[in-house]
């Protein structure tokens, strides 16, 4: 139950459904996303036309499922949400499919996890918007098509890697969110205390921006508990100074690290001498599954400069032995 790890989503972060914005205007950051989605989403509504399919990606917690329900928003459609893992069988996308009204946003989250028969479904509907079926079966079967209304898949997944070419060619529209920067983290912090009527001054924010790993998500936790802190043991209000003292107590520092970030990183150090490792290697090694090194710590770690990622394997680098006073390995000399 980390706090720091923002892929998995705790019940309290989905009943805030007041903290994510409505639309596009009140979305913070990612100032290229949403240019291109501002003219794109103009460019649909002009012809009247539902917005091409589109491709979101980028690590947990960055607003992929808050963007897509702002598209649906600007577009005045209905969303239907749902998830790779979640449709078993080609059957449970028909009817998915089958039940959409015209122009309407089909989400599917965790894209990448859709099973192969199920996938096949999509090509046709996002292709022709239609379902190709098969009715009876040896030599008498034969397939019929059904169409479908006119919609817009988006699809989310923080591993654009993982997606076969056919489904990813099929997007007209991909968009990469990047982990998010300082400033645009405060102002995440500050519409959330303004939202959840929460007392903070801008040193107090910037604190907690500072320490959420580039992730939304990350922030308006560390928000919430910050504020638990302030109304028990302060008199309520978020300044700089309470603010570090309950994520001291959290366990969080400086730069967002956490007890499990930093068993990692002395792993690397202390059984491979900082790289390079292998990430099987190194999921072995620390015990975590290779998905959560590469899409939770990773990210973070490479942004703040502590990680490389070369061909032969991740490497620590000097800022992160600098920053936990550990000896740097110098080459020895031939
Ligand atoms: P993902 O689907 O990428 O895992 P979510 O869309 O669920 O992430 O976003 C996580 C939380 O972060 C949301 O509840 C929302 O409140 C907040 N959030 C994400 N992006 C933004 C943003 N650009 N501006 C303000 N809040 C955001």
């Amino acid at each position: 139950n980390r706090i720091v790890a923002p892929s998995f989503k705790i019940e309290e972060d989905e009943k805030e459904t007041a903290l994510r914005p409505k639309w596009i205007e009140e979305y913070i950051g990612q100032d290229k996303v949403k240019n291109k989605l501002k003219i794109f989403i103009q460019a649909a509504k002009e012809r009247k036309e539902p917005l091409d399919h589109s491709l979101i990606y980028g690590p947990p917690g960055l607003g992929k499922t808050t963007l897509a329900n702002i598209i649906a928003n600007e577009m005045g459609v209905n969303i239907r949400v749902t998830s790779g893992p979640a449709i078993e069988r080609p059957g449970d996308l028909a009817s998915i499919l089958t039940n959409l009204g015209e122009d309407d946003v089909l989400f599917i989250d965790e894209i990448h996890r859709l099973n192969r028969s199920v996938e096949e479904i999509l090509y046709p509907a996002m292709e022709d918007f239609a379902l190709d079926i098969i009715i009876g079966k040896g030599p008498s079967a034969k397939s019929i098509r059904l169409d479908l209304s006119r919609f817009t898949l988006i699809g989310a997944t923080t591993r654009i890697g993982l997606l076969t070419s056919p489904l990813r060619d099929r997007f007209g529209v991909i968009l990469n969110l990047e982990l998010y920067d300082e400033e645009s983290l405060k102002k995440i912090v500050k519409r959330s205390s303004k939202v959840l009527n929460i007392k903070i001054d801008d040193e107090g924010a910037l604190e907690i921006a500072q320490r959420s790993r580039g992730t939304p998500r990350v922030a308006n936790r560390i928000l919430k508990r910050v504020r638990d802190y302030a109304q028990v043991v302060e008199n309520g209000v978020i300044t700089k100074e309470v603010a570090e003292n309950a994520l001291k107590m959290m366990e969080i520092d400086k730069l967002g690290l956490d007890s499990t970030d930093k068993k990692m990183i002395l792993t690397i150090v202390e059984n491979f001498n900082g790289g390079p490792v292998g990430l099987d290697t190194l999921a072995a090694a620390t015990g975590e599954e290779k998905e959560t090194i590469e899409d939770v710590y990773e990210p973070y770690l490479i942004q703040i400069g502590f990680l490389n990622r070369t061909p032969r394997g991740r490497v620590l680098t000097r800022k992160a032995y600098n920053y936990f006073n550990l000896p740097y390995p110098e080459e020895e000399l031939e």
